[in-house]
Formats: C-alpha cells, structure tokens, sequence
C-alpha cells in the first residue's frame, strides 16, 4: 500500500513540475511515508527526522513532511517535531501540491489528516486521484500495484491498520478495469491487486455484485496484461473455493496464495479476534490445493502475543509444518496505542523469548523452504525480470560481461540469474542451477 502511495505521490508531484531526487543533499523537499503497525518503523521515521532537523541546520528552507500513517496516527503532534513542515495522512495525498505550496507562501506548518477516520469512507477525492494514475511502479519495470479496496473493518486486535486508513470500501469496478486498461498500454505486464482483505472486495453495479474471482476474470481479459497476483486474502471461506476457480480457470491469474496465519493456537487466535480456528485454516489450504494443485502460498505470523504459551507457540511450529508455505513472515508482537490488544492485554512475553519464537518458527519455515526449493533444481522456469539484483557485492558480471538480474515467478520465488538489463520488464526462461531457502539461481536460457 505504501508503496502504490508512494507512486502516485511522485508521480502527482512531477506533473506538477517537480522532479524527483535521490538525495536528501539535493531536496528542497524531503517527504517520508510511514508505516504505523509496528512501533519500530516508527521509531525510525523519527531518527530520520533527528537526521533532517541537523540538515536544516545548513539549510533552512528544506521542507520535511510527514505521509502516511504515523501522519494519520499522530495528526498536529507531529508538528512539534522541530524538523516537520507538514503532516498528511493516507487519505489526504491528493491535496500534497497545495500543501507544500502553502507551506511556502505562508511559511507555517501544515497538517491536513482525517478528523475522524473511521467515518472517512467515501473519499471521492482519493478515488479520482488514483484511478488516473497511468504510471507503473517506478521501481519495478513492467509491474504495477492496483488497489482495489481501501481501508479494513476487520478489528483484528493488535492491528493499528483500521485506525490509520478508515473504514473498507471497495473500489468501483469499472474504474479498476480503466486504470489497469491504462497501465497495459503503458507496458505493464503484471498487475497486482491490493487490500487488506483483498478475498472481502464485494461492489455492486445495477444488479450485479462483482467479487474478487469476477474482477480476476475481468482484468485477464485485458490485453497486454499476462500476470495477476492479489495481496492479502483473510482466511475466510465465503467466496474462497469461487477465488481458487478463478484462479484454475485463468492463466494469467498466478498460483500465489498469500494469506496470513497470525498463529496456530486457537486460543490466540481467539484473543487476536480473528475469525477462523487453525483447523479450518488448514481446511481452506486443502481446498486451495485441490482446486489449484501446484499453488504457492504464503503466510504472516505474530510471535509473543500476550499469553502466548510456550504451548501456543509450539501449536504455530506445528501448523507451519503442516501448512506447507513457500516464505513466511515472522513479527515480534508489538503494541500499538488505541488497538483492543493494548488497552486490554498486557504485553507480558519478555522481549527475548518473542526473539527466540521468532527464530525458531523462520528456522522451521527455512527447512520447508529448502526442501520446496529443491523441487526446481534443474527446470526451467519463466521469470519476469525486475533488474539488476540488490546485493551489490553479488552484482558479479559473467564471462560474456552480463551483471547479475534478478526476477520472479509467477508463484512468486525470487531467481537471481546472469542477462543483459535491458530484459528488465521482460519475461525470460531461466534453467535453475542452485538453490537457497528463499532464492532460486540459474542461467538465462
Ligand atoms: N491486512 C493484512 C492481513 O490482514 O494479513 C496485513 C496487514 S499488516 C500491515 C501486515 C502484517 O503485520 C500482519 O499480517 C501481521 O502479521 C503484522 N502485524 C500487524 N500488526 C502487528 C503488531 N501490532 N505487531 C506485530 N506485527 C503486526
Ligand atoms: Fe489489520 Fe486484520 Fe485488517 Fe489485516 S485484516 S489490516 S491485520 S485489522
């Protein structure tokens, strides 16, 4: 979500006649989006603005502002922080230019978030803001973020999410179709669509109510497009078996599941306020592997909850040894102000056993990875290559003087392999030669 934000802010700010730097040094301007759901993303947006107030030192006219979340979350307070000019939430990005214009002609700082969030859910302005964005995700040629719903309602109990972005609303279907209609055009081959509860998103035009599985079919007929992945379904089971059809009957629709867990004990679950018990999650990865048999799927877990028993916990490592997922993501339980988990439960599980659940659960995933992993040594497979890879000291050119690229599968693992850059956006066949527990390698085909 962030970064979809991110995009349409920068591309928002140079048709307005700005242009982009990479560097603070060179910035008149400098903003940070932020993230709120676990305390530490936010404890290093304010070392950053430590980093900014010294800059200012030098340079006073710099402007600092403040999107986002944290921006959402903490409103005029931040504007006490001596290097903040301006403060907008999620919501509020359409009206960036003209508060960075302000901020200038009046020489005051600037806040503009939502005064009360949770009634904040038909924001026209937003939806027109983001159903003209043409551009694709700068970072990653070829590939673009698409959301499809803003917001959640679902209340899980340590989740900060429906506080900082409002209430679910489901986009406007046709406005989708348009923009990724748009986005094809333009060359992007993959689209992803977003929600928090992507698997809820329900919009209805004249007598039909549109799910996700129609808006699948829908955007697969689009030309151009040739990937679609939808990020992150909430284990439920109404509409599931219809979403793992779609994603049978479609080819364009990837075999990629990422639903998160949160844990294994029914118990936390239940004080979590999710919905489901780890049985009938483990059901609905049946019925995913049945109707999409070489499905890949993926899960995030919370590790040190409050109560969470060494029991409890072991219920987790037992669940992901039957779940089967190709990567997970682990968090350290963290308290957010004003959520049901911090106002009613202690957070009693000392810091170095949530760093040792931690461990131990990616340990067990690891071993799973590996063992998947190992299923590709030797096949061919076909990427979409996003560009040079990250690690630059990896970055080792072959004898043909090809640097190392990096790109993904459909279902979603990463392949670090040896090609020109100019295959960046493209779809390549790659033979994989070696392997790791979450990295693929192998040579350009
Ligand atoms: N909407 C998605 C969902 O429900 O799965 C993801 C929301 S959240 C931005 C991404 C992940 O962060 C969650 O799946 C959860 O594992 C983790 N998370 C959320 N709140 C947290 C907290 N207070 N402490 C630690 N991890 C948290
Ligand atoms: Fe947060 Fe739960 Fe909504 Fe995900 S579904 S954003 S974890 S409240």
């Amino acid at each position: 979500m962030n970064k979809l934000d991110t995009a349409l802010v920068t591309a928002a700010l140079k048709d307005a006649g700005f242009a982009l730097t990479e560097h603070v040094k060179e910035a008149n301007i400098v903003l940070i989006n932020t993230c709120s759901v676990r305390e530490h993303a936010e404890q290093r947006v304010f070392s950053h603005l430590g980093h900014l107030k010294h800059i200012k030192k030098q340079k006073p006219d710099l402007i600092v502002g403040v999107i986002g979340c944290m921006a959402q979350r903490l409103g005029q307070n931040l504007l006490e922080n001596d290097a903040v000019d301006i403060v907008c939430g999620p919501g509020q990005i359409p009206h960036l230019t003209e508060l960075i214009q302000a901020t200038v002609a009046k020489n005051e700082g600037q806040v503009s978030v939502a005064d009360n969030i949770r009634k904040a859910d038909n924001n026209p302005e937003l939806e027109d803001f983001e159903s003209v964005q043409t551009i694709a995700d700068r970072d990653i040629p070829g590939q673009a973020f698409v959301r499809v719903m803003r917001g959640c309602d679902n209340f899980c109990a340590y989740c900060i999410v429906p506080y900082v972005r409002g209430p679910e609303v489901s986009r406007p279907v046709n406005n989708i179709v348009e923009q990724v209609n748009r986005l094809a055009d333009e060359g992007v081959k993959l689209v992803t669509l977003l929600g928090q509860a992507v698997n809820k998103y329900k919009y209805t035009a004249g007598e039909k109510t549109y799910t996700l599985a129609d808006l699948l079919y829908k955007v697969s007929d689009i030309q151009g497009i040739e990937w679609i992945r939808f990020v992150t379904s909430y284990p439920q089971k109404e509409g599931f078996a219809e979403l793992m059809q779609a994603m049978a009957d479609l080819p364009k629709a990837c075999n990629y599941l990422h639903m998160p867990t949160q844990s294994g004990s029914d118990k936390i679950l239940k004080a979590m306020n999710r919905r489901y018990t780890a049985r009938q999650y483990l059901g609905l990865l049946d019925t995913a592997r049945q109707i999409v048999p070489d499905i890949a799927i993926a899960s995030d877990f919370i590790v040190g909850f409050p109560d969470e028993s060494d029991e409890d916990f072991e219920q987790t490592v037992d669940l992901v040894k039957d779940a089967q997922y190709k990567n997970c993501f682990v968090f350290k339980y963290s308290p957010r102000p004003g959520t049901a988990a911090d106002e009613k439960l202690l957070d009693n599980i000392p810091t170095e056993v949530k760093k040792q659940r931690n461990y131990k659960l990616l340990e067990m995933q690891e071993s799973i990875s590996v063992a998947l992993a190992a299923g590709f040594e030797g096949k061919r497979v076909n990427v979409l290559v996003e560009g040079l890879s990250k690690k630059p000291h990896l970055n080792c050119a072959d004898s043909g003087g090809n640097p190392q690229l990096v790109g993904r599968t459909a279902d979603d693992w990463i392949v670090v392999f040896n090609g020109p850059v100019s295959l960046a956006g493209q779809f390549s066949k790659v033979k994989i030669t070696k392997i790791s527990p979450l990295t693929l390698f192998g040579e350009l085909i």
